[in-house]
């Protein structure tokens, strides 16, 4: 089975009736690119930068994210590197900010209402990923945007960096994409308000199904509820991908849920044309993209959603992936 599964590494990711499916991998440290490299990942759609601050007295400088970044995008070769800007707050936590006093930390200042709080920090990294951004295809993507003007501050900010680097001649790319994260249930109703100041979409389903069921993800007495084929939740996925769709926007899914080969074929009824997955479910979620055929998958998805039993629900999903 494994040796099957290995020889889909060079294995182009198109359905069985020919529909290309973008396939990248979700990444956490630059050694992370091995096991992407080993398995064929056509890019990164989720580096989750948290994890350069955290265990350490105080926050990277501007050279260590520079470094990391550097190393990812080598290792990248050409294919597209989305650098998430910081997600601290709620589950995770660093020893230099305490966030932990906050009565509903997952609500309270996190992600990016953090950093546009400290922008001395914030700016540190911006300027890391745009100058890392004349190295290879960068994309910045920024987590549990819920206003539309937090994407315009970080336009802002953007901008700022880049005229700070340009009048020192350092190089940058001008044309850097900059996109949201579709986790709160605000962003993947209105996807079509958004799309004007979003270069492209990723949806965290770990995030806009805590939100969407106003379940603690990380709170065991209630992950009997946390349900990823909750109709809520799926149609808040449609939504948002019919949206970034009519505006002509890319949108992908970085969240478990993409990485789960129970949801592949669903997700892509639900119209998911581009995954990003964890390097050891890659090749699993590729070999079941190759062994599907759209035709009656979009609407299967769609009776899915109509469903409220759990068992009924089951039942078409098991039909679904037979
Ligand atoms: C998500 O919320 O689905 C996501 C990808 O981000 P994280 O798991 O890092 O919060
Ligand atoms: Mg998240």
């Amino acid at each position: 089975y494994r040796t099957a599964l290995g020889k889909l590494k060079n294995a182009p990711t198109i359905t069985k009736d020919g529909t290309p499916i973008s396939l990248q991998a979700n990444i956490e440290f630059p050694e992370d690119m091995l096991a992407v490299r080993r398995v064929g990942g056509e890019g990164v759609g989720l580096y989750r930068t948290e994890f350069l601050y955290m265990n350490r007295p105080t926050p990277p400088s501007e050279e260590e994210h520079f470094d990391a970044y550097l190393r990812v995008i080598r290792a990248a070769k050409g294919t597209p590197v989305t650098i998430r800007t910081l997600d601290l707050g709620a589950d995770k936590q660093v020893r230099y900010q305490d966030l932990s006093t906050a009565t509903n930390p997952a609500l309270g200042l996190r992600a990016i209402r953090l950093c546009l709080r400290d922008l001395k920090m914030f700016k540190i990294q911006l300027r890391a990923i745009t100058r890392v951004s004349a190295f290879g295809q960068v994309r910045m993507m920024i987590p549990m945007v819920s206003g539309i003007q937090e994407l315009l501050q970080v336009r802002n900010l953007v901008s700022e960096v880049q005229n700070e680097l340009a009048r020192k001649s350092i190089k940058f790319d001008q044309a850097m994409p900059i996109g949201a994260m579709v986790e709160v249930p605000a962003v993947a109703a209105c996807t079509d308000l958004y799309a004007p100041h979003s270069d492209f979409f990723s949806i965290g389903t770990n995030d806009l199904i805590q939100y969407t069921l106003a379940i603690d993800r990380v709170d065991d007495s209630v992950n009997y509820l946390y349900d990823p084929l909750h109709p809520a939740v799926l149609r808040l996925i449609k939504m948002s991908i019919d949206a970034a769709s009519r505006h002509e926007k890319p949108i992908s899914m970085c969240g478990e849920m993409a990485s789960d080969s129970r949801y592949v074929r669903l997700l892509l009824g639900l119209g998911l044309r581009s995954f990003s997955v964890n390097p050891e479910a890659l090749l699993e979620v590729k070999q079941i993209i190759i062994n599907s055929d759209m035709t009656g998958l979009a609407r299967s998805a769609g009776k899915l959603m109509r469903l409220t039993a759990h068992v009924d629900i089951l039942e078409l999903l098991e039909h679904i992936n037979r």
